[in-house]
């Protein structure tokens, strides 16, 4: 179980989270919603230490972290119990797909070679990508570029996958891809945590939703009583733009 407690975010005078909590049992998915602006990216970020809280408690199963004064091991075992799937795919454009998705096995895993390579193989192949190994991300589409992406987070054998508007920089027909895939890995258990402008994606896929407006949470639930009988009338405000 994730449990985020309190968590704060300032960018100087910009207060951008004011004191968040949420849950996320083990396997669920949960999808975060809410208007440009209001802090869902910098949560996400909060949760592996890409941006660093200025308050709050996050744990992660029995492991937990004061963010006002973490420990630097608690941040680096914050890391490898989360990975992250970015919106512009942050490969590196020097290594092939199966190199993009051995680093993290060989270099934080500490796996030998040929054991990262079986592994990342597999990955691969699980993406849809079995036939894309040696490829440059120069020579991949935007979707195959983030199944790699996806591919290097699962390698990672991560508590929890943070996507960041994984499908946001694509073009729209290969949208459809990336999303099938990571609807193939939800069902798979993996806990999710999933920002998101996918609406139709957020309801179809994920098990909670999290509505979020000027850096707190609106309101959150099942997909079902969310979507159509929100109890805000901000949030009710927002889906009416999507339908
Ligand atoms: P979008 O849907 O447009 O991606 P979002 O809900 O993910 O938006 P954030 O990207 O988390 O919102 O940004 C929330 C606020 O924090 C914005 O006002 C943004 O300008 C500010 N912000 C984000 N990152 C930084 C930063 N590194 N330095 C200063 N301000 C930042």
């Amino acid at each position: 179980m994730i449990k985020l407690r309190g968590i704060t975010k300032a960018f100087g005078r910009n207060a951008v989270l004011k004191g968040i909590d949420l849950t996320v049992e083990k396997g669920e998915v949960v999808a975060i919603l809410g208007p440009s602006g209001s802090g869902k990216t910098t949560l996400l970020r909060c949760i592996n230490y890409l941006e660093k809280p200025s308050a709050g408690e996050i744990s992660i199963g029995e492991f937990r972290v004061q963010c006002k004064k973490p420990a630097k091991k608690d941040i680096q075992a914050l890391r490898r119990k989360t990975a992250m799937v970015f919106q512009q795919y942050n490969l590196f454009r020097h290594k092939t797909a199966l190199e993009n998705v051995m680093e993290g096995l060989i270099v934080v895993q500490r796996l030998p070679k040929q054991e990262a390579r079986k592994r990342s193989v597999e990955l691969l192949e699980k993406v849809g990508l079995g036939d894309k190994l040696d490829a440059y991300p120069s020579h991949l589409s935007g979707g195959q570029q983030q199944r790699v992406g996806i591919a290097r987070a699962l390698a990672l054998n991560p508590e929890v996958i943070l996507f960041d508007e994984p499908t946001s920089a694509l073009d729209p027909e290969l949208v459809g891809e990336v999303l099938a895939v990571i609807r193939k890995i939800a069902k798979e258990g993996i806990t999710m945590i999933i920002v998101t402008h996918e609406m139709g994606f957020a309801q179809d896929v994920a098990s909670h939703i999290v509505f979020m407006e000027g850096g707190a949470v609106v309101e959150e639930g099942p997909p079902r009583a969310l979507f159509q009988s929100p109890k805000e009338e901000r949030t009710r405000q927002f889906l009416a733009r999507f339908t």
